[in-house]
């Protein structure tokens, strides 16, 4: 039995494919309800309706949380959740709440629905008897409502609490706190991790928010990834911030589930009694528009409540309701950014990244509204919209005859999941006329890692569009290589935050040319995104990166300036140094310039090619740029000593040969480097020249050998 998607929306009357399927549905003694992949209600019968006392408009679009009364052990939830995601039916009683409160024993079957390809498209769960149950002979009299995951009181039982404290603290004129916690990012960490981990997540979470505060202060679970502390008797400033801070750190600390060690941050908002609200309910928005604030900084804060957090959340909403108009008003834009072959230095394809011309706020970026869009469904729209006008655009350059290139989109998680995105992306095609050859899909790590299994199916009838697609953010997330080899991805795209400090942190430069050379080995392409440095480039370059995109060639610019990029031939150089010429390259670093002076004087007879740095950021610079044999180091600098310096060369470029000059008073630093083999020979300050010119040749030989 499914329901046709189109009508799920509309909230009116009770859609069923045919006449049939509507009398059995309609007439029937059972309750029925479907959800989606995310557990939001998609359609219910007049029977379930009934029993549960809500109105079709009520249920429409909630999480079947809604009906829990927090006392179904916890391990019938996970019981459930592993049969039917092994994809079996699962039969059992749910202790549920009406709408009115009472409590409803009902014997439940759930199972998945499956479309035309076979794929899980949603849940549906069948009412196959009910019981109304007087309630302390389930819970042997437990009476405060209790979130069934956790047992801390739920989001009724805080009010009601809330409502107490408030009472007592109006009497004899004290005061209280409600710190709202809510976890970063724990929507995708729900997604990439699975329900029965992420359920695992918040248990973990709800013994540490516990362990935290004092034994008289109130825990509350309010929501999915939702807790309400109250710290009774406490308005202190200073305290609220000291318990604040000693939450983020019990968060903070990493969790190890399953094996896999998590780290989770939460952002903190305080409202404090009487200063910031007169009663219970507006005590909680207060905090919860204080959490909002602190995870518009970034999240892993907390923020005290402040009046004019009313009307920033204001915006927020305004943000919310324009950008459902933003698309049908044209306000969105497209920018491009070059991408280059690392070996030729053309341009070979643009990545089309999409803005928003807001009229008052001007070009906003997308990291202000994506995430809003993501949240409210609009990104579908979005993400079609910029799937056409980039293909458009890219066959329009093709036919005012600019060099063709490939264009690539960026998907979101919930667009990769529709199940009518390959349809979509082949009537793109046939409608603009563009090649499936030049444009590419960009993915994300958590998008594919949420349903490995579903995403291969998906990636495979995309790649048999003939489009290309590409991992995008490769690193951030939580990918397996092992998964990797199965997706029939084209290229990997390493992550700006590992190519930022590539040049002078060894372990960011590992991570990248350990990339490199494992997508080769899959053969895969690799693109290093965030080019910022000739120097980075060159180290990529030297790597065997494949490609890059960055502020270097080119920021995202319009379609306009593109098509002149394209034009005009723009490309990269890479300098001319013939690998022959760095043969013989000595890199001699100094903070002080007349030792650098006196050095050079010294061994330019010998013929080196001779490089000068006067710190290890610029000698860091200068290795990235060309090939070098032979370094000779000060020690002591200011800054980084020469024994960090060479101890990041060896990582970095460990074939080069490296020599230390330091002074007696260094020499215990010094051999330590020697022993763990950042240093190949030292040289005393001050030195002898006949011997060190010695030296040099003997690195030379060594460095050739
Ligand atoms: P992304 O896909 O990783 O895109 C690369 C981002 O890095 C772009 O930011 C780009 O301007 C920026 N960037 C490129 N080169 C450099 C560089 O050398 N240095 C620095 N610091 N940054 C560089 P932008 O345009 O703000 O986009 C941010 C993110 O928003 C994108 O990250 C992507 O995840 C998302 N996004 C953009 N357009 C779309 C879209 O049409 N749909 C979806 N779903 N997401 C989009
Ligand atoms: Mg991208
Ligand atoms: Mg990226």
């Amino acid at each position: 039995m499914t329901v046709p998607e189109s009508d799920n929306e509309t909230g009116s009357g009770f859609p069923v494919p045919d006449d049939l399927y509507r009398r059995i549905v309609d007439n029937g003694s059972f309750g029925v309800l479907v959800t989606d992949l995310d557990g939001n209600i998609v359609y219910v019968n007049p029977r379930l309706c009934e029993s549960s006392g809500y109105l079709l408009d009520e249920l429409i679009g909630k999480n079947p949380r809604i009906f829990q009364s927090g006392r179904t052990p916890l391990a019938t939830y996970r019981d459930l959740w592993a049969t039917i995601l092994a994809g079996r039916t699962w039969h059992g009683e749910l202790l549920n709440r009406r709408k009115n409160g009472d409590l409803l024993l009902e014997r439940i079957g759930i199972s998945t629905i499956v479309d035309a390809n076979g794929e899980t498209s949603h849940f549906i769960a069948i009412a196959e008897g009910q019981w109304n149950q007087p309630p302390s002979q389930l819970m042997g009299g437990r009476q405060i409502a209790t979130d069934g995951l956790t047992g801390l009181p739920n989001r009724d039982a805080l009010i009601e609490k809330l409502g107490e404290v408030l009472t007592v603290s109006h009497a004899n004129g004290s005061g209280f706190a409600v710190l709202y916690v809510d976890l970063d990012g724990f929507r995708s960490c729900n997604q990439s991790l699975g329900p029965i981990a992420a359920d695992q997540v918040l248990i973990e979470v709800a013994a540490r928010l516990s362990s935290a505060i004092r034994r008289n202060d109130l825990i509350a679970r309010t929501g999915a990834d939702e807790f309400v502390l109250v710290l009774d008797g406490t308005l202190d400033k200073k305290v609220c911030g000291e318990t604040s801070g000693r939450i983020l750190q019990a968060l903070a600390r990493p969790m190890n589930i399953d094996g896999r060690l998590l780290e989770i941050t939460g952002s903190i908002g305080i409202a404090r009694y009487p200063l910031d609200a007169g009663n219970a309910e507006d005590m909680l928005r207060a905090a919860i528009l204080a959490q909002a604030d602190a995870r518009r900084e970034g999240g892993d804060r907390f923020h005290f409540f402040a009046p004019e957090m009313e009307a920033q959340a204001n915006t927020h909403l305004d943000i919310t309701s324009q950008l459902r108009h933003a698309v049908d008003r044209g306000e969105l834009r497209l920018h491009y950014q070059p991408q280059l072959s690392l070996s030729s230095g053309q341009v070979i394809g643009v990545e089309a990244l999409v803005r928003w011309q807001h009229a008052v706020q001007g070009l906003v970026p997308p990291g202000a509204f994506i995430p809003v869009a993501e949240e409210t469904g609009l990104i579908i729209a979005i993400s079609e919209w910029v799937l056409r006008e980039a293909c458009r655009q890219a066959k329009e350059w093709q036919n005012g005859k600019l060099p063709p290139i490939r264009v690539a989109v960026n998907l979101s998680a919930r667009h990769f999941r529709y199940s009518s995105l390959p349809e979509t992306v082949a009537s793109v095609l046939a409608e603009t006329g563009l090649e499936a050859k030049f444009l590419e899909l960009e993915l994300t790590e958590s998008a594919i890692m949420q349903d490995p299994a579903k995403a291969i199916r998906i990636v495979d009838r995309l790649k048999n569009l003939g489009v290309h697609i590409s991992l995008d953010d490769f690193g951030t997330g939580y990918s397996s290589l092992a998964y990797l080899s199965r997706f029939a991805i084209d290229r990997l795209k390493i992550d700006q935050s590992f190519i930022r400090d590539i040049t002078t942190n060894p372990v960011n430069a590992s991570i990248s040319t350990a990339t490199i050379a494992m997508a080769h080995k899959l053969g895969k392409i690799v693109v290093a995104e965030g080019v910022e440095t000739e120097a980075q480039m060159q180290f990529l370059r030297r790597h065997d990166c494949d490609e890059m995109q960055g502020f270097l060639f080119s920021r995202p610019v319009p379609a306009d300036d593109l098509a002149v990029i394209l034009r005009e031939g723009k490309h990269l150089s890479f300098g001319s140094e013939p690998e022959a010429v760095a043969e013989n390259t000595l890199l001699l670093v100094d903070d002080e310039q007349n030792v650098i002076n006196s050095l050079r004087r010294l061994l330019r007879r010998e013929g080196y090619r001779i490089l000068t740095a006067n710190s290890g950021v610029d000698a860091l610079e200068l290795l990235a740029l060309h090939t070098v044999q032979v370094i000779i180091s000060d020690q002591r600098m200011s800054g980084m000593s020469g024994v960090e310096f060479l101890s990041k060369v060896k990582d970095l470029y460990p074939e080069t040969v490296r020599m230390s000059l330091s002074g007696y008073s260094d020499i215990s630093m010094v051999t330590d480097a020697i022993n763990k083999g950042a240093i190949w020979k030292y040289i005393t300050k001050p030195w002898d020249d006949e011997a060190l010119v010695r030296e040099v040749r003997a690195a030379f030989r060594l460095a050739r050998q």
